[in-house]
């Protein structure tokens, strides 16, 4: 049984979701290779080979493969995961834009955003939100799966010395273009990267409010996330929605600011190791997937908070 995973990398370096990817082929067992598919990706290859448990690195180095346009990386991911048992990408916009396509070329399932593995054929997905988990069997020849990250703790980024080959193969669709993107800047960490998440909801009532909490990220080294209420208000940009249709995030500690706690929020959040929410109403269905409730107004709370940091 060999597992092909799909790396994620940004900026020449390999993305965190990889690492809990590999995590998940570890579990399924047998060797795991990994493919790195981009343009000058050869640094992030390198960085692949140290990846621990992992046997070796196929490097996809091509202009067709710049910024990962799935009608050029499907192909690819296709002709290469035949020879595979399992093909595994993380559940990120790349992965959940590439898979779909390379299940289709291959005529297999796709099994979406498995939290974990219960044998080689035999994976575990959450459905209806985080409100029921369904174990899923598969007979497909090539198992073509998404992994969540926040279901699968890290392998160790280095101590590997995997093999390095070159795949030859270009396949340029000439169906896309790269026109450009927008990036969000930020000196705060990344939302679904971040060890600590600091999020606010309508409670924050405006966006001015939220400086109240980008003072005590900044102290607690915390990303900064929103609920969709606070994001369809315009309090914050989109890219810091978190839950059923934003970002799935599972931090150590997630503390939740005038947040009421309905269940697509807690899609996003709920495998958070510790949950503290600050909320004025204390029949807020966010205490009861809290860990520690604080029943007070935020704008007190937050600032002493910030304060004793
Ligand atoms: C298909 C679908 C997908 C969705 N996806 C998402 C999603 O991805 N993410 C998401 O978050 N939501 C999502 N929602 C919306 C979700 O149902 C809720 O509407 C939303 O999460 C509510 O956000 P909120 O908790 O900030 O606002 P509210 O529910 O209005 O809660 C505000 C809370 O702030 C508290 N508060 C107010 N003032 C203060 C104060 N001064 N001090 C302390 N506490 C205070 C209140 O007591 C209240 O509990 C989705 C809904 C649908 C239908």
């Amino acid at each position: 049984m060999t597992i092909l995973v799909i790396a994620e990398h940004e900026n020449g370096a390999v993305a965190p979701a990889t690492l809990n990817t590999v995590a998940a082929a570890a579990k399924i067992g047998g060797d795991i290779h990994v493919l790195v598919a981009g343009q000058n990706v050869g640094g992030v290859a390198e960085a692949t080979a140290k990846i621990a448990g992992v046997a070796k690195v196929l490097v996809a180095d091509n202009a067709a493969y710049a910024n990962f346009l799935p009608e050029n990386v499907a192909p690819l991911v296709a002709e290469l995961g035949k020879g595979y048992s399992h093909v595994l990408a993380p559940a990120t916009s790349n992965g959940k834009n590439v898979l779909p396509r390379v299940a289709a070329l291959l005529d297999v399932d796709q099994i979406s955003e498995i939290i974990s593995v219960e044998s080689a054929d035999t994976f575990k997905r959450p459905i209806y939100a985080g409100n029921a988990i369904a174990t899923v069997q598969s007979s497909a020849a090539v198992k073509v799966i998404t992994v969540r990250a926040t279901g699968f703790d890290a392998v160790a980024a280095e101590g590997g010395s995997a093999a390095v080959e070159a795949v030859a193969a270009a396949h340029n669709a000439g169906k896309s273009a790269f026109v450009g993107e927008e990036l969000a800047k930020s000196d705060r960490p990344e939302l679904t990267a971040a060890k600590i998440v600091v999020s606010g909801g309508r409670g924050m009532q405006n966006g001015e409010n939220f400086k109240h909490l980008y003072a005590l990220a900044d102290k607690l080294g915390a990303a900064v996330g929103a609920s969709r209420a606070a994001v369809d208000a315009g309090f914050v940009p989109n890219d810091m929605q978190v839950g059923q249709t934003g970002k799935i995030v599972a931090p150590q500690l997630y503390i939740a600011v005038g947040i009421s706690g309905a269940i697509q929020h807690l899609a996003g959040m709920k495998d958070s190791k510790v949950i503290v929410a600050i909320n004025k109403d204390e029949e807020a269905p966010i205490f009861q997937v809290a860990d520690y409730g604080l029943v007070a107004d935020l704008f007190e709370a937050v600032p002493e908070l910030e304060k004793l940091v």
